[in-house]
């Protein structure tokens, strides 16, 4: 039946169903950032509360998600009061409901309005507070009128300033989000320790601000553009354009992407070009924000108690595709963990071929109910990772049973266990062969012991005919061993092992990077082996001194320190060490990257494309030695970018917002020069 066809008793019963679906999803995903559904869908049913509302008004009552903002507090936080609300944004799907919108507002005055563009930024909204130019204190939204207080938290954002360039009064507003490639980095992380993922980089932002240690906070990258003010004492500009450059001008980062606009084909040709270059952004968007130009007309449009009358949200449709699941691959990771990824016909989805998905982990697969032949509709999360939003009921084959999640590693065999509170399954066999490979695979890596023909083939190869045990193992391997390999000639042979041999020299980060100890990445483990100079320093130093490294939290700290408490990692060093691997740190010292006078030190460098003479990896480590901080992303903030053959978007970026781009011949003129 339409709903225009219910009656009032019907109506109120729908309107009851529909406010505890979007109760429960907005709990799920606003207090636990864990949505168990898709935003289209949790938008299609808030769209039909508010049609529903509409015919029935006499059914609204206060606590309708329609007439309050979804977000609440979490305990543990101080509550912080919002004098002036912090709104949502009302919505809409497509042109023509956008046109409606635009041609309501240029009528209400019946004068030629301004529009001011901007990307929808998919982060979420915070709000600081200046005095005399000072941060005094951040906050989330909340429920619009009182947040959390995350001061705290906040202060580890590099984007945010803690001084302005003026000594003004200003409570700022804007949103905190976390760069694709960071969210991906995250997500694989927690992939390895067990921990289910975040379903977006929104969600992800969102469970990085909230926490009550300000040292995760710090690690997880987060980032802001601020696009609004709450209160100001000396405000300069009477357009929301004007204001965005006044932001930046007091030294706040704002989404250099906006643009005024005068009419509705002047908005729809923005829209079209950001959904184009939408998948190539370092940050997701999910829509387009329009508002008026003209602050006076945001004074005189007012607000709903939820949103401004003076603004709309363009959302995107979600990019979709279906295809087939022939498989479930269970697949082992170094620490164990057991990962099932759908097998699928290859379909193509947002610009790239997908064949493959992960399932995450038993509980979300169960969940999902995914079943081998079922058609699935597929979606890429946070614009990024491909995955499935559901399985579609009317294609599912008769025949279908439920998935049977496995009791045994698909490796070795091994009973599969969930450790204490994890989600993921996990193989506990220290002896596991898929987890020796990952392993070892991991060790060999560029970014670790940097084994040049080392891939996982070969190391499998190693471990079934039982030529290794370990990764000390590597360093006793043979010239008769080796050429016993598949495809192994002589000369592959005695390659490996002069890669094998070069490796025992390299400088002690590389190997403990290469140990894989959990949350230690490539740059955490340079900065401890810089610090602590050999491996007896670090196995003897405690959580304390290691969390006095700029930038290190507690939680690397203890990893490292767990680490070298167990004796099969002392007796694993000890090995390495009688195996002739070197021990001690041979890059450049702290002091002397600090005094080393060079052109790129304390610079923000960023670099794009491909490198021809020099991996990305060495030219990273070459210039964080000469004191450089080298980011993925493009920013104002950015001092230089390396471009090398096709650049993309961070080259276009670079060029947009003026900042300085080398190509790969001039830095190895500049490194030579320094290097002479
Ligand atoms: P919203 O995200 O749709 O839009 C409002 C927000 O956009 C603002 O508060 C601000 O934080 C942000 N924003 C980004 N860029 C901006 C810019 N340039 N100018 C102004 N604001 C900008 O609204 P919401 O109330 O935060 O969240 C509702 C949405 O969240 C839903 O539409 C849905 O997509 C999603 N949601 C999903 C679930 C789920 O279970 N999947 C549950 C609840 C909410």
């Amino acid at each position: 039946m339409a709903s225009n066809d219910l009656t009032h008793e019907q109506a109120e019963k729908k309107i009851s169903e529909l406010k505890a679906n979007i109760k429960k999803w907005s709990d799920e995903y606003y207090t636990y950032d864990s949505p168990s559904v898709e935003d289209s869908v949790y938008d299609q049913t808030y769209r039909q509360l508010v049609d529903l509302e509409g015919q029935f008004p006499d059914l609204v009552t206060a606590d309708s998600p329609t007439q309050e903002v979804g977000d609440q507090t979490l305990p543990g936080f101080t509550k912080v009061p919002h004098p002036i609300p912090m709104l949502s944004l009302g919505d809409v799907f497509s042109k023509q409901e956008l046109e409606d919108f635009v041609d309501h507002l240029s009528n209400e005055e019946n004068v030629e309005f301004e529009y001011n563009c901007e990307l929808k930024i998919d982060g979420l909204s915070i709000s600081l507070r200046y005095e005399n130019g000072i941060l005094v204190q951040g906050s989330t939204r909340g429920n619009g009128q009182i947040g959390e207080d995350i001061t705290n938290n906040i202060r580890t954002i590099k984007s945010i300033p803690k001084k302005l360039s003026r000594p003004i009064n200003i409570e700022a507003r804007g949103e905190c989000y976390m760069p694709k490639q960071s969210f991906v980095e995250l997500n694989e992380r927690r992939q390895l320790d067990g921990d289910a993922p975040f379903a977006n980089p929104r969600n992800a932002a969102a469970g990085s601000l909230r926490q009550l240690n300000p040292q995760v906070t710090a690690h997880r990258k987060l980032s802001t553009f601020m696009y609004n003010v709450a209160d100001y004492d000396d405000l300069r500009t009477d357009t929301q354009s004007g204001l965005l450059e006044e932001l930046k001008s007091l030294g706040f980062e704002i989404n250099p992407d906006y643009k005024v606009a005068r009419n509705m084909s002047e908005i729809s040709e923005y829209i079209d070009k950001y959904q184009q270059l939408r998948d190539g952004l370092p940050y997701g968007i999910d829509g387009i924000v329009i508002k008026a130009n003209h602050l006076a007309d945001h004074r005189r449009l007012g607000a709903t108690v939820k949103d401004p009358h003076w603004a709309i949200a363009f959302k995107f449709p979600p990019e979709e595709a279906q295809t087939v699941v022939h498989e479930i691959e269970w697949t082992v990771g170094r620490t164990g963990v057991v990962t099932p990824i759908a097998v699928m016909d290859p379909v193509v989805l947002a610009g790239s071929t997908v064949s493959r998905a992960s399932l995450h982990n038993p509980d979300y697969l169960q969940e999902k109910d995914i079943r081998i032949n079922d058609t699935v509709k597929l979606h890429k999360a946070g614009d990024i990772i491909p995955e499935i939003s559901t399985y579609i009921k009317e294609k599912r084959p008769n025949q279908s049973e439920p998935y049977q999640i496995p009791t045994k590693c698909p490796s070795c065999g091994s009973k599969l266990v969930h450790l204490d509170g994890e989600v993921a399954l996990r193989c506990i066999n220290p002896q596991c062969p898929a987890q020796l490979t990952e392993g070892l695979t991991h060790f060999a890596s560029r970014d670790a012991m940097n084994i040049d023909g080392l891939g996982p083939k070969i190391i499998a190869q190693l471990f079934q005919r039982k030529f290794l045990k370990d990764v000390a193992g590597l360093y006793d391997l043979t010239f008769q061993q080796l050429i016993t390999l598949d495809k192994f000639g002589e000369k592959s042979a005695n390659n490996l092992l002069s890669a094998i041999d070069n490796s025992r020299a390299n400088s002690l980060e590389r190997l403990l990077y290469g140990i894989g100890i959990r949350h230690v990445g490539a740059k955490a483990a340079r900065l401890i082996a810089q610090k602590f100079k050999n491996i007896d320093n670090i196995m003897a130093a405690k959580s304390q001194d290691i969390a006095q490294i700029d930038t290190m939290g507690m939680t690397i700290a203890d990893s490292v320190v767990t680490y070298f408490s167990m004796p099969e990692s002392v007796e694993l060093i000890k090995k390495l060490e009688v195996a002739g691997v070197n021990m001690e740190y041979t890059g450049v010292s702290e002091e002397s990257v600090q005094n080393s006078g060079s052109y790129f030190a304390d610079k923000r460098i960023v670099l794009t494309g491909k490198l021809n003479d020099i991996t990305r990896a060495e030219a990273t480590e070459w210039l964080e030695n000469h004191g450089a901080k080298v980011s993925s992303s493009v920013s104002r903030n950015t001092d230089l970018v390396i471009a090398g053959e096709d650049p993309g978007s961070k080259y276009d970026k670079a060029n947009s917002l003026g900042v300085a781009i080398w190509t790969e011949q001039q830095f190895r003129d500049e490194m030579a020069a320094e290097n002479d």
